[in-house]
């Protein structure tokens, strides 16, 4: 009898069987999605392949309920690919399947219209390049004419003009009848990208993003694998864009934590791209003016192809980054300084645009009572709630959790309730009130929920509709605003002092990325960076856009610390309701990982059992424990601990190269 091998995807660590229907070939089936029965759940399913056995024991086979693709979805890349995600980041293949090919993504019924949203301009600005960009430029298309596999690292300082050397990469790719892969790590920014790759080479692109339909998917998914559309643009998951003749693969701010996936299967696009580009003998290119240590490590060991743009384009100078210290207070209430202030004034008077950046939604940070000094901290996270002051809430930043502002304490009863720090609101406030005919636009969390708000700040301020753009990490990204002539930062320490390995370089890249929205045109730009740390190393680097020194200071630390990119980690988080039992499997299963360790001699160094950063969230209590080693040893150890299960009510979850420790 026939059956058909079918993954699921859940985390089950084998593979199922089920009937094909009788009057189908089931070679017609392979490589597409089916509903199937699985115990009392109704899953989408991918059919890998069919097999005749001689059926003899009592066991029923279940027929598969409906065959859902019309053409196959899985090819042979597909199912390597999830192979090495199921391995490297530690899941099922059925969980690595539904990340290459979405379950949800589906053909639309017949009554359904498809929008064409493709614009039809195509301009041929002539750009000359500089001769740093035309040396880049050939080496790159040199790879791609060789049909060679190579990586690259363009470390080009902000407004370097990276974005014509992939331009010109994308081109020659296109010539040679290659398809091409670009990652954004933010959705907002493909919008740029969008108009500008559209603008040069016209029809055959598309978006690709959590933003996106599913129908619109189901379809974009068939027209990239038909070579109907040839650029695929997107944030994270485009990497999986479904190409079969893919040849160029670009990540721009490749730094960007945004390309880990932080739930499970925790990839990271940066490493599947590579992956791709070696399947594909496709080039890669990895572009950033603040590279990862790690990407920076493997060009210096020769391991990446380093490109360097040490020049603004048309010699455009630097903008000029001026370091203010804020007073040293633990509850300073102060955003701008008065120097700070009259720099906007006067860009203001010039007619010129304004970026200013605070990574803190809200109004104020800390409720406190001036009598017990107890702060209100949400009851289910052990994090002080934010006052957003136009819904007149406490508001949890964490899980959610929303409370009224009280009015007295609830330990001693005193009505003296005072708010402290600074958060994105206040200093909207501050704006309106110091220069009440400037036009202010806040994008944040709370205000960019829907994505044309995005548009609106990007086309308002490309259009000169706003004086002031005011916002969190989202605009300090890849914006290009040739208007802007002023960037300040309130408060540069917000990730300084985080217990984690990587708080500087988050600072130092931080800082230079926002400085890089500034004198993009033809005005020279101002920075201000407002700091109550401006002796810390990656503050002053940072002022002196010495990425080199920067890089060197912290590369020692690193090896001295023994942390990523000196070695590889990973870190296991345990979460429970109960705190003591939190506690006591964490314990436990350090113990367990300590003797495995010991056992197969596997050269790892062990960390914690520890409370985690944040150590309680959403109610549940958490406790981390980091490993590390090489990567190869962690994936073996995990694979001999066989998963941690037997603690049945307790979630311990394991990530590898985890983006932060917190
Ligand atoms: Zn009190
Ligand atoms: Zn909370």
């Amino acid at each position: 009898m026939i059956v058909l091998e079918v993954v699921i995807p859940l985390p089950l660590n084998k593979n199922f069987y089920y009937l094909p229907p009788k009057d189908i070939d089931p070679e017609h089936i392979i490589g597409k999605r089916v509903k199937v029965q699985f115990g009392r759940r109704i899953l989408i399913s991918y059919v890998l392949s069919y097999k005749n056995i001689v059926h003899t024991s009592t066991f029923k086979f279940k027929k598969i309920i409906k065959i859902i693709d019309e053409n196959p979805l899985i090819t042979k890349e597909t199912i390597k690919l999830a192979n090495y995600i199921s391995k490297n980041y530690i899941c099922s293949l059925g969980e690595a399947f539904a990340l290459i090919i979405p379950t949800t993504i589906k053909l639309a019924t017949k009554s359904m219209e498809y929008k064409e949203i493709m614009s039809e301009k195509i301009v041929n600005k002539k750009y000359i390049l500089s001769i740093d960009q035309i040396n880049a430029v050939n080496l790159i298309n040199k790879k791609l004419q060789d049909n060679c596999f190579a990586n690259f690292l363009i470390h080009g300082v902000t407004a370097s003009g990276k974005t014509e050397i992939y331009a010109n990469a994308i081109k020659y790719a296109l010539k040679q009848n290659k398809n091409i892969i670009m990652l954004v790590p933010e959705i907002s920014l493909t919008i740029q990208f969008m108009d500008i790759m559209t603008e040069k080479f016209g029809q055959n692109i598309c978006l690709w993003h959590s933003g996106i339909s599913n129908i619109e998917k189901y379809r974009l998914f068939f027209k990239m694998k038909n070579n109907d559309i040839r650029i695929a643009i997107g944030a994270r998951s485009a990497i999986f864009a479904p190409f079969e003749n893919l040849g160029l693969i670009i990540i721009d701010e490749e730094h960007d934590q945004a390309y880990k996936q932080e739930q499970k299967p925790s990839y990271d696009a940066r490493e599947i791209a590579k992956w791709r580009g070696k399947y594909h003998n496709a080039v890669v290119i990895f572009g950033s003016a603040t590279p990862s240590l790690e990407s920076y490590k493997n060009a210096l060991e020769k391991k990446i192809i380093l490109i360097e743009l040490n020049e603004r384009v048309c010699r455009k100078k630097f903008p000029e980054i001026k370091i203010l210290t804020l007073e040293n207070k633990p509850f300073s209430s102060r955003s701008l300084l008065p120097e700070t202030i009259e720099a906007i004034s006067k860009t203001l008077l010039k007619n010129e645009q304004i970026i200013v950046f605070l990574n803190r939604r809200g109004y104020s940070p800390v409720v406190m009572c001036k009598k017990c000094a107890s702060v209100y901290q949400c009851s289910r996270c052990s994090i002080a709630m934010v006052f957003h002051k136009n819904q007149k809430l406490l508001k949890c930043h964490y899980c959610g959790e929303n409370k009224k502002l009280p009015i007295t304490c609830s330990i001693c009863k005193s009505s003296d309730i005072t708010i402290f720090g600074v958060g994105i609101q206040k200093v909207e406030d501050e704006l309106i009130r110091l220069f009440n005919s400037a036009k202010i636009f806040r994008l944040d969390g709370d205000t960019a929920f829907s994505k044309n708000n995005y548009e609106r700040a990007y086309n308002g301020i490309k259009n000169g509709e706003y004086d002031i753009l005011l916002g969190t990490q989202m605009i300090a990204k890849g914006f290009d605003f040739p208007k802007v002539s002023l960037v300040c930062m309130v408060n540069a320490d917000m990730q300084l002092y985080l217990p984690d390995f990587k708080a500087a370089e988050r600072t130092f890249q931080l800082i230079t990325q926002v400085a890089g929205r500034s004198g993009r045109g033809n005005i020279d730009g101002t920075v201000i960076v407002q700091t109550k740390h401006p002796q810390h190393y990656a503050i002053k680097y940072a002022k002196n856009h010495d990425f080199l020194s920067f890089y060197k200071v912290e590369i020692e630390q690193r090896r001295q610390l023994f942390y990523p990119p000196c070695c590889d980690i990973a870190k296991i988080s345990i979460r429970d309701k109960n705190e003591k039992i939190a506690e006591k499997i964490a314990e436990k299963l350090s113990i367990i990982l300590i003797n495995l360790i010991k056992q197969y001699n596997l050269e790892l160094k062990l960390l914690g059992p520890s409370s985690a950063y944040i150590s309680k969230m959403n109610g549940f209590y958490r406790k981390h424990i980091i490993i590390k080693g090489y990567k190869e040893n962690i994936i073996k150890l995990v694979g001999l601990s066989k998963n941690f299960k037997q603690f049945s009510r307790t979630f311990t979850s394991i990530e590898i190269m985890p983006s932060d420790l917190l």
